[in-house]
């Protein structure tokens, strides 16, 4: 499932953590392995670093954590509305994405 979203897209958080649920950012990167993407400012996380170097710092700090794909759902830049997604397989083979509401090709 994971041609449906890719790098640069906008996508809506539909679950998940509360605070983050109806967000929308953009997709930082996606890992097609686990099905995860990291989503701009959603799904942030504390480490506590412990550091044996004094020359770097250490402390608390904070990152966007992966969030499996089937809580994202891509927003189209056509409609700009929250979308399922299809697939189409155009003349020369490559798949391309289909909007599902305006039917665009994403
Ligand atoms: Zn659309």
């Amino acid at each position: 499932m994971s041609f449906r979203i890719r790098k640069e897209d906008r996508v809506l958080v539909i679950s998940g953590k509360s605070q983050d649920k109806g967000k929308a950012g953009k997709v930082l990167r996606v890992y097609p392995s686990t099905d995860k993407a990291i989503v701009e400012n959603i799904n942030f996380i504390t480490q506590h670093k412990r550091t044996r170097d004094p020359q770097k710092p250490g402390g608390r700090i904070t990152r966007e954590a992966p969030v499996h794909l089937s809580k994202l759902m891509l927003i189209c830049p056509k409609c700009n509305q929250p979308t399922r997604v299809g697939a189409k397989v155009v003349e020369d083979k490559t798949r391309v994405r289909v909007c599902k509401k305006c039917g665009a090709d994403i």
